[in-house]
């Protein structure tokens, strides 16, 4: 028998809850790294679903379906760090709340908007930015 004090791996504690969080958040992440925005929505009574989750808040459905977004929206708002949260970070480091056009509202950093020209109701548009061969992180650019 194996008993968890036979394994030299650490023990990282895994509730049930994060896996269920993390496959339903793998689309929009694969999709992100093919520089695409798409969202989860329910397939029965097509509410947005963000962040993605396994069933519908509305209708209690389990079926959803990835539907490509314009990536277009205005920032809702914001907040400025002065100083880096963490060394990766550079400071003055923003953190941006975009509400998209089709009415969700995601997290995200700003790209060429300097922290005090960030203005709530601000036209934006998404970008992409690969920051390994697998993986892109999606980011928002004043709209054109
Ligand atoms: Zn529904």
């Amino acid at each position: 028998m194996t008993t968890q004090a036979d394994s030299e791996a650490p023990v990282i504690p895994h509730p049930a809850l994060w896996a269920v969080l993390y496959r339903s958040s793998t689309p929009f992440w694969e999709a992100v790294g093919r520089h695409e925005l798409t969202l989860q929505r329910c397939s029965d009574c097509k509410t947005w679903r963000m962040p993605p989750r396994p069933m519908c808040p509305r209708c209690q459905s389990a079926e959803s379906e990835w539907v490509p977004v314009s990536g277009r929206g205005t920032i809702h708002s914001w907040v400025t760090y002065p100083e880096s949260p963490h060394p990766a970070f550079e400071a003055p480091y923003a953190v941006i709340l975009v509400e998209l056009d089709e009415g969700p509202r995601l997290v995200s950093n700003p790209v060429g908007i300097a922290p005090d020209e960030l203005e709530i109701g601000m036209p934006v548009e998404v970008v992409f930015e690969d920051v390994s061969d697998d993986f892109a992180l999606y980011k928002f650019q004043r709209a054109g």
